[in-house]
């Protein structure tokens, strides 16, 4: 079989992870699979990078950032590389631009365009083993450009596709994706297969397992992921994108469950802007100046109009909510909007499942559940697969908690 392997920060953390990780490969290598490793850099040594510029530099999206923090990987690359050829093993690293991971010029989240597999081909089809630098690509002109924290996870995916492996093994601290966050709620299950499209939507609300972007890319590119334990020998979780030839199977869960998973974001805050006066075109006039300083809105909420005017409540990250206030109060002079109110530390909490498309009736058993908690729901916004419910934070383990049991999670195939 032809396997990416991609080991996080954590499975790299000393030489003596990168040890085990070395043992690992080599005994799939000895199975007689072709193998290309993606790795991260050391664990915290990015952030130990990123804090090291902002000593000198505010600026986030800079190219020398990104040529900073890409040494990180380099460091991992070479230490697992000579690691794998004191076990006797061909292994070659790899930086990004050396096997070509062409991306746009994006610095700091840059978006993959292409991959030259060739250089890898030929080192598989001699018996090496590859070791490939995560989290890290070169753009047209020969800069170094960097993916996004957690982009190693993309790397990988890519990686894949690029190279058409049979699977991409992300493997980590964990031993798999979870029901939900086992540090919140105990009875968090572990998940045997799970959609691609269900792990996007959890990655996306707040699950920290995979990198969302890595997600989109293994469903749009068709990559099966599995995510294991560097620790211990267990199956996993696999991430399976759904195929034409399932049809009508994809409308469930994988393990026959109306919710799949749970997923919850505490780094949020909400506003909720009063007195808009309501002709077309207002609430474009709201969000254009937060979309110009690239501020992620979430849960868009519009009261229907009263005798002319509406409220509109809306999320954004916990960090962009002070550069959101003042940016709504510049529009105040122009729009003349009423009350601004912000409140700064709710959660958004997900549930997340492909069962609910064919299942009526999952939001009124969410709402009983945190009724019947004395759990106040602020804002709700639904898709054809989640729901999610945006809390004061200081019940977002207890609602957590109270869906889990309320879908009965613990358990397969409720
Ligand atoms: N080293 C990078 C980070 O810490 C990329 C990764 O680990 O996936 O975000
Ligand atoms: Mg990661």
């Amino acid at each position: 079989m032809r396997i990416v392997q991609k080991y996080g920060g954590s499975s790299m953390g000393s030489v003596e992870r990168i040890g085990l990780v070395a043992a690992r490969i080599a005994r799939s290598h000895a199975q007689g699979h072709s193998i290309v490793v993606v790795v991260s850099a050391m664990q915290g040594e990015t952030d130990r990078l990123l804090k090291l510029a902002a000593q000198l530099s505010p600026r986030p999206r800079d190219r020398e950032i990104d040529v900073l923090l890409a040494t990180g990987e380099q460091v991992s690359i070479a230490l697992l590389a000579l690691a794998l050829r004191e076990k006797g093993i061909d292994a070659r690293s790899f930086l990004g631009h050396q096997v070509r991971i062409l991306t746009d010029n994006v610095h700091g989240s840059a978006r993959i365009q292409t991959i030259d597999a060739a250089p890898v081909q030929e080192c598989l089809d001699r018996g090496e083993v590859v070791v490939v630098a995560g989290f890290q690509g070169v753009d047209q002109d020969g800069n170094i450009t960097t993916l996004g924290r957690g982009g190693s996870d993309l790397s990988a995916v890519a990686m894949a596709a690029a190279i058409a492996a049979d699977a991409c093994e992300i493997y980590s601290d964990v031993d798999g994706i979870y029901t939900t966050d086992p540090a919140i709620c105990s009875r968090a299950r572990k998940i045997d297969r799970i959609w691609a499209e269900e792990m996007l939507e959890l990655a996306s609300l707040g699950a920290k397992v995979l990198q969302a972007r890595s997600v989109e890319f293994a469903l749009k590119h068709k990559v099966t992921i599995c995510c294991k334990s560097t620790f211990d020998d267990g199956d996993g979780s696999w991430v399976i994108p759904q195929t034409v030839t399932m049809g009508g199977e994809a409308m469930q869960g994988l393990e026959g469950a109306v919710v799949t998973g749970i997923a919850c974001d505490r780094q949020t805050a909400r506003f909720s802007v009063s007195g808009i006066l309501n002709r077309p075109g207002a609430a474009a006039a709201l969000f254009r100046p937060l979309a110009q300083d690239a501020i992620n809105v979430d849960v868009i909420i519009q009261t229907a109009p009263q005798d002319g005017y509406c409220e509109l409540s809306f999320t954004v990250p916990q960090v962009s909510a002070r550069r959101t206030a003042e940016l709504l109060e510049s529009l105040r002079p122009t729009m003349g909007f009423g009350q601004v109110r912000l409140a700064e530390n709710v959660a958004k909490v997900s549930i997340v499942g492909a069962g609910m498309r064919s299942q009526p009736g999952v939001a009124l058993r969410a709402f009983e559940a945190l009724g019947d908690a004395g759990i106040d729901i602020e804002l709700i916004s639904t898709s054809e697969i989640k729901i999610s419910l945006v809390v004061d934070d200081r019940f977002t383990e207890a609602a957590v908690r109270v869906l889990h049991d309320a879908f009965e999670l613990h358990a397969v195939g409720r």
